[in-house]
Order: structure tokens, then C-alpha cells, then sequence
């Protein structure tokens, strides 16, 4: 027989192996978890190559993961009868990173190594997390049909072995993985520790799980490896769903809603849904879309089918269908009608069960929205037909209410006698946007704003045509439109200074910033600040334009409005000294008062040289001091 080859494992697994072989970790149960999943994920697999060749199933059919303790030997072994893997197979796929967990993991530990570690439980790292509790790994495994198999050995230390395993020391079929374990791990050889780790993180698997205590006994089931969807919801406890929840999302809280229900009329499906109790660690990341496990017939046909819109992608979930076809491929069963009206009846299901939930508990809603809620508005942008029903679930935060607690519906409901329009802001923080210039005039006459930080706002707002009929008006955008709204008692403003002296300072002002505005001029929308920047009157949104320049849909940003509150103390002052004042003073305040404008509306200042000389100018003049320019 051949000899075995030694490689080296890919750096990245080396890092990661490192951390797993040195590991303070206190909660290395989760290894056992790791690889009876894995068990089990090969069982499955198995079962659906067997749909197209029943042959390699033939000889035992009943899927089945073995776990065993063997005290004297110190070993503790998981074993599969599943697909099994080649010795190409091996090397891959115990050689290099192939979870997306893993991945995530790694890129986690750059930043900052021990919240990493932390956080290990969390990422599901797989396979390798065998190396926290064995001083070596040994897999032997035979593909399902081969006529071949293989003996993968490693101690974690940079290095892994093949070599080809004779077929009597071999599993008939699948996977068995050896733990040799290390000194300060002989819990994991101790019978109700092993059984009771089985239970609490195992119960959920698909694949029935069998336990053999001690060399020589006989294997006793622990689970039926029913599939929980399958049963009816009163014999399933929330003990069981939560378990479930943690091994389908790797996540290890308790999840803020459970759905789970049997269509019936024109296609039977069940579904088993959940929404995490927190943002998994891939929310934002863009390829990951509204996936979720399809079952036919209790088959898994794919692990991550596409069953939801990207804008549900942290839902998840497992669909079990008795409708679609079982011996055509998997990319056919996607692509066939069945799926398409199976998708749409899951969504429509979801989004009704979060409606309900935002009005039976507002607080439990509350949470969710937190979570979610920016990937939930994508929707508003991405599917306008559906529009009117995630305006319900949407809540939003206002001048009203800094938490986010408003719906449309109480916007509407506080509408002013005249207001016509329902008004936001853009940004990206809530207390950045609280303390925006373009709101004034809007506060001082009691009307509501809605701030609106995430990206998806500006896309949403600005393509939505209303709520109720009433459009959606950016504060930042055009002439205000709000003098027929009349202002609160108490905040009338003072007397606007001599109207020639006025035009003859915008006039000044116009010339003075004429590349960087594209228009000077009065503002109703300022009580206390003396300026702000809007967008012209046809633009589009400012941060929308920013953040499409940013990603290069637009080449140039265009030049802002600057409005000015005309009955503001310093524009009153520089108005009534404009026959005799300091040019170079009055040529510096102008352009301050544009560049503050900017800067309150986090803009980067285009010539921050400039902004520091006229500064120190001023405050030269300002404080007195000789010859300062
Ligand atoms: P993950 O399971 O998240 O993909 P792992 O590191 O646990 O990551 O496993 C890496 C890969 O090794 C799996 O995707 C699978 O292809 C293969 N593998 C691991 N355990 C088994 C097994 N018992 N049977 C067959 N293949 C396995």
C-alpha cells in the first residue's frame, strides 16, 4: 500500500489551528456539536445522490450517526454513514477554510484577537474546532461507491497526512473522525458528560444519533432524527424549536420569533422560520441573499436555495415540500413555477406574522425593527408593489421621537393644519440629523421630521411616491414651502434688516461663492442657525448624490443652494455694514458661513487650507491681534 503523504495545511487553516490547539476557550463542548453536524450534513447529501443512484444507499439504508467513547484508547470518534470523501476530497476540504463561519471567524480575529476567541462559539467553526480537546485528529472515510479509502492524520501542527486505508479498517460507507484526546480533556470520556452535550446542542439534527458508552457496548439511540417541521406545533416544545433555531443559524440566543406552519390548498409545504434574536454576522455582507434550506419530501435538495427576497435575508429558515419534483436537478426544482409561488406564499406568511407581532407587542416588534429594520426597508426600494404593507412595519425616527418609535401612521395623525407633505431628513446619524440647520424653521413651527439614517433611506424615500397620499419632501431639498404653516408662539423671529442692504449683500455673496453655490437666497427653514446648504429645487437628494458619487454612478457632485436666515444677528450685522465694512473681513465671513454650512451638513470641506487662513484671520481681528493674515 502507499505510503502517506504529508501537505501543509493552507496558512490560514494554520492560524486558526494554532488558536484551537493553544485554546483557553471555556466552552469547548462545541467541537461535539460541530462534527455531529457535519455528520449529518454528509448523511444528507448522500440522500440526495442516492435519489439519482439508489445503489449506494442500498446496502444500509438508514442514515445514522454514531458517537462512541473508548476510555482506555482515550478516544472519542463521530462517525457517519453518509458521502463519505475521496482523497482529493480530503485534502480540500480539511486542508483549506471551507465555511463561510470559518471565514468570518478569521477576518474577526484581525481586528482585535481576544473578541475573536470570544466569539468562537458563535461563528460555528467547524471541523477544526476538534483540535480545542485532541492532541490528534484521525478521519477514515470511504466515498459512498468508491472502492477506495483514506486515512487523514494531523496533530494540528502545520501539517496533515493521506494515505490510503485498507478497506477492512474502513467505515463501509462515510465518515469516521478519531479524537485523540488531550490530557486536560478526559471530561469528554465521561458518558453522561458526552450524552448530556448530545442532547442539549444535537437533539435537532435530521439524522437519528446513536451512542455507544464504552468499547464493546451496544449503541443506544438518542434521537429520532425526525424531522422537527414535520411534527405537529403542539408536540413540539419551545425548548425543541429554540435548539433547532441554534444548530440551522449558528446562532446561539434565543430567536425573537418562531414561525411554523403547513401550507395547504393549491401546493402543501411546510415551513419552519425564524428571526434571530441578533443580527448575524453576515447581515450586510452583499452576497448574502434570502437563503434557507429546501427539503422535498424530507430529501434536502440544497442547503442554501434562494427562497426569499434579499430584503428577509435574516430570516431563517427550512421548507419542506411535497409539490416539486424529485428526480430533476436542484437548479430545475429552483427554476420551476412551483418554487416561484412557494417563495412568494413564504414571504407574503412572514411579512403578515411581523405585522401581527408589531401590533400584539410592540416591544418584542421594537427589538426586531433594531435588528433589522434597515435591511426590512430595503424591500421598500426593491419591491414597490409590496410598499404599502412595510410601510406598516416600518418605524422611523423623528424630531418627535429620537428612539424610532413612529410609524407612518403617527406622522400623518400629527400632521398640522396645511401641512401637505410628510418631511424627512437624510444622514447618517441620528444625532447628527437632530442637530441639522434645515430643521429649524420645521421646529418652530411644530412640524415633524422624519431622520433617516441607513443608506437604503435615500433610495427608498426618493423613489416612493407617498404614504396616503401624502409625498415625501426632503428638508434639504428646494425652497421650503412652509410659510403658509404658521410658526409656534414664542419663536417669531426679529425683524429682517433694510431690504436694499440685504440684496446688496446676497448679491456680494453670490459673486464671492459663485463656483462653489449654485444659487444664494432667503430661507424660511432657519430660525437659529444663520445658514445652511440644501439641494436645488430639481436635484437629487444630497447624500443620495454623495454616497452614488462615491460609488462612482455619478461623476460630479453638483454645488448646493445656501440659504440664509436673513433675520439671523450676524446676517443682519454684515448687511447693515456693507457700505463701510473690511472687504477682506467681509469676504472671510462669507465664505465661513458657506463652509460651516458644509461642515453642518457633513460635508468635507473642499479647501480646508483656505477655511484655516480666513479662520485665523478673523479671529486675528476678532481678538485683536497685529498683522494676522
Ligand atoms: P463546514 O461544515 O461549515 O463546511 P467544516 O470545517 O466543518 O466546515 O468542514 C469542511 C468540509 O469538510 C465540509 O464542508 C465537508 O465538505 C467536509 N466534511 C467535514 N466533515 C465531513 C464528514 N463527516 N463527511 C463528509 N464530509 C465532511
Amino acid at each position: 500500500m502507499a505510503a502517506a503523504e504529508s501537505h501543509a495545511f493552507q496558512a490560514d487553516v494554520g492560524r486558526l489551528l494554532d488558536l484551537m490547539v493553544h485554546s483557553v476557550y471555556s466552552e469547548r463542548d462545541i467541537f461535539l456539536r460541530e462534527l455531529v453536524s457535519n455528520g449529518a450534513d454528509a448523511c444528507e447529501k448522500l440522500r440526495y445522490e442516492a435519489l439519482a443512484d439508489p445503489t449506494l444507499v442500498a446496502a444500509d439504508p438508514d442514515f445514522l450517526v454514531t458517537v462512541s467513547l473508548d476510555k482506555h484508547a482515550r478516544t472519542l470518534s463521530v462517525a457517519d454513514n453518509g458521502i463519505g470523501m475521496s482523497a482529493a476530497e480530503l485534502a480540500q476540504s480539511l486542508g483549506t477554510i471551507a465555511s463561510s463561519g470559518t471565514r468570518a471567524f478569521l477576518d474577526s480575529l484581525k481586528d482585535d484577537a481576544p473578541v475573536g476567541k470570544d466569539l468562537i462559539g458563535q461563528f460555528g467553526i467547524g471541523f477544526y474546532s476538534g483540535f480545542m480537546v485532541a492532541q490528534r485528529i484521525d478521519v477514515e472515510t470511504r466515498r459512498a461507491g468508491a472502492g477506495e479509502a483514506h486515512l487523514w492524520s494531523s496533530d494540528g501542527k502545520g501539517t496533515f497526512s493521506i494515505a490510503p486505508l485498507a478497506l477492512e479498517a474502513a467505515p463501509a460507507r462515510g465518515t469516521r473522525v478519531i479524537l485523540h484526546l488531550k490530557e486536560d480533556a478526559s471530561e469528554y470520556l465521561e458518558s453522561t458528560h458526552v450524552e448530556r452535550i448530545l442532547r442539549e446542542h444535537s437533539s435537532a439534527i435530521a439524522v437519528p444519533i446513536a451512542f455507544v458508552e464504552a468499547l464493546g457496548k451496544e449503541p443506544r439511540r438518542l434521537t429520532d432524527g425526525s424531522a422537527l417541521w414535520s411534527k405537529p406545533k403542539n408536540a413540539v416544545s419551545a425548548d425543541d424549536y429554540n435548539e433547532f433555531y441554534r444548530s440551522l443559524c449558528g446562532q446561539f440566543d434565543a430567536p425573537a420569533l418562531t414561525l411554523h406552519w403547513r401550507a395547504e390548498g393549491r401546493h402543501e409545504y411546510t415551513v419552519l422560520a425564524f428571526v434571530p434574536g441578533s443580527r448575524p454576522f453576515d447581515l450586510f455582507d452583499s452576497s448574502r441573499k434570502g437563503r434557507g434550506k429546501l427539503y422535498v419530501r424530507h430529501v434536502l435538495v440544497a442547503e442554501d436555495a434562494e427562497i426569499l427576497p434579499s430584503w428577509l435575508r435574516f430570516v431563517r429558515l427550512v421548507v419542506d415540500s411535497a409539490d416539486l419534483p424529485l428526480n430533476v436537478s436542484r437548479e430545475l426544482i429552483q427554476e420551476s413555477a412551483v418554487f416561484a409561488a412557494i417563495k412568494k406564499g413564504v414571504a407574503n406568511r412572514i411579512v403578515q406574522e411581523l405585522t401581527k407581532l408589531a401590533e400584539n407587542d410592540a416591544e418584542a416588534y421594537a427589538k426586531v425593527w433594531a435588528n433589522f429594520g434597515a435591511v426590512l426597508k430595503e424591500g421598500l426600494y426593491e419591491e414597490p408593489e409590496r410598499r404599502d404593507a412595510l410601510f406598516k412595519l416600518a418605524r422611523f425616527a423623528s424630531t418627535l421621537d429620537l428612539d424610532g418609535k413612529r410609524t407612518l401612521a403617527d406622522y400623518v395623525a400629527a400632521m398640522r393644519p396645511n401641512q401637505t407633505a410628510i418631511y424627512y431628513l437624510t444622514g447618517d446619524a441620528i444625532k447628527r440629523l437632530d442637530a441639522s440647520p434645515q430643521l429649524e424653521g420645521f421646529r418652530a413651527r411644530g412640524l415633524e421630521v422624519l431622520l433617516l439614517p441607513d443608506p437604503i433611506d435615500a433610495f427608498w424615500v426618493s423613489t416612493a411616491v407617498g404614504y396616503e397620499g401624502k409625498p415625501f419632501k426632503s428638508v434639504s431639498q428646494g425652497a421650503a414651502d412652509i410659510k403658509s404653516i404658521p410658526l409656534k408662539e414664542g419663536t417669531e423671529g426679529q425683524a429682517e434688516p433694510p431690504a436694499a442692504a440685504l440684496a446688496t449683500l446676497f448679491a456680494l455673496m453670490k459673486q464671492q461663492l459663485e463656483e462653489v453655490a449654485s444659487d444664494v437666497r432667503p430661507s424660511d427653514r432657519l430660525s437659529e442657525s444663520p445658514a445652511c446648504v440644501v439641494a436645488a429645487d430639481h436635484g437629487l437628494d444630497r447624500r443620495l448624490e454623495r454616497m452614488l458619487a462615491e460609488h462612482g454612478q455619478l461623476k460630479n457632485v453638483s454645488k448646493p443652494v445656501l440659504e440664509i436666515n436673513s433675520k439671523h444677528p450676524l446676517i443682519a450685522a454684515l448687511a447693515a455694514q456693507m457700505a463701510q465694512a473690511d472687504k477682506e473681513a467681509l469676504n472671510d465671513a462669507i465664505w465661513l458661513i458657506f463652509d460651516a454650512a458644509q461642515l453642518m451638513d457633513g460635508e468635507k470641506l473642499a479647501d480646508a487650507p483656505g477655511f484655516a487662513a480666513r479662520l485665523t484671520r478673523i479671529l486675528g481681528k476678532a481678538v485683536g491681534a497685529p498683522n494676522v493674515s
